[in-house]
């Protein structure tokens, strides 16, 4: 008898902890794996950041589908798509959030050991000169050619986004929950923090959008973390529970 009311206590539990199916399908998230095609991002040991990204926005839209949600991805192979277009399919789908997953770079080599750890960026204008350096970096593939008067136009127009306390705590979330899930593991983790930048992909999202540098992938022992499975299915873990946590707070509030 007692072994019995053990066994219906522990399926009553296993059953409370997965929850008792939260319907998320009215949630669409899109999920963009930054560059692409001719467009291989950063570059680390021959390895391409536009593969990484893509590996990584792979596993985090099955880690949201798991969940219950729709996603989208803007590219679910290599290819090319402007970045203009990426937010506008979030407009068109009717997006809840807009995730950008990037990998980052250093160039110069006496510092690959030392430049470290993943960061959330929201869309927001700075003077902090390490964001500005990284948007730069993110942004070539538009700003490439542009005069330096159509370069301020781009750069300024970021500024209009009206998403930005909303995208802020969106990255405060996504942030928290990647550095726990990577923590658990691997204790050396850097946590590289919250920050503004004026990313262009990011531009014209009217609804909260934030892009993550998920490590440098010309720090040799981040690199060599990065390409695990393991790793990347701790950062897609992180980004859901983060947006999820988002998501679940802003319906209790205003119904979202
Ligand atoms: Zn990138």
């Amino acid at each position: 008898m007692l072994k019995i009311i053990y066994g219906l206590s522990m399926a009553w539990l296993l059953l409370g902890c997965m929850g008792p199916g939260v319907d998320r399908s009215d949630s669409l998230i899109v999920i963009d794996a930054g560059h692409g095609g001719h467009d291989s991002g950063a570059i680390g040991a021959g390895l391409y950041e536009k593969d990484l990204v893509l590996r990584i926005a792979q596993k985090t839209a099955d880690a949201f589908k798991d969940m219950g949600y729709n996603v989208y991805l803007t590219r679910d192979n290599d290819r090319f798509i402007k970045l203009s277009g990426r937010t506008k399919i979030a407009d068109r789908k009717d997006a809840k959030v807009f995730i950008s997953i990037h990998a980052n770079a250093i160039a110069n080599k006496s510092r690959f050991t030392k430049a470290e750890g993943i960061e959330t960026y929201f869309l927001q204008k700075t003077r902090d000169a390490k964001s500005q350096r990284i948007a730069a970096r993110e942004n070539a593939a538009v700003l490439q050619g542009a005069d330096a008067l159509s370069k301020n136009v781009i750069i300024d127009s970021v500024l209009n986004g009206p998403k930005i306390i909303e995208s802020n705590k969106l990255a405060i979330d996504v942030q928290n929950k990647i550095m726990k899930n990577v923590k658990s593991h691997y204790s050396d983790a850097k946590n590289g923090g919250v920050r503004p930048a004026p990313f262009y992909v990011l531009v014209g999202a009217s609804r909260p959008s934030i892009l993550v540098e998920v490590g440098y992938i010309t720090n040799p022992k981040e690199r060599e973390r990065l390409f695990t499975s393991d790793y990347q299915k701790r950062i897609a873990k992180g980004i859901v529970a983060g947006a999820t946590r988002y998501i679940d707070n802003r319906k209790k509030e205003l119904g979202f």
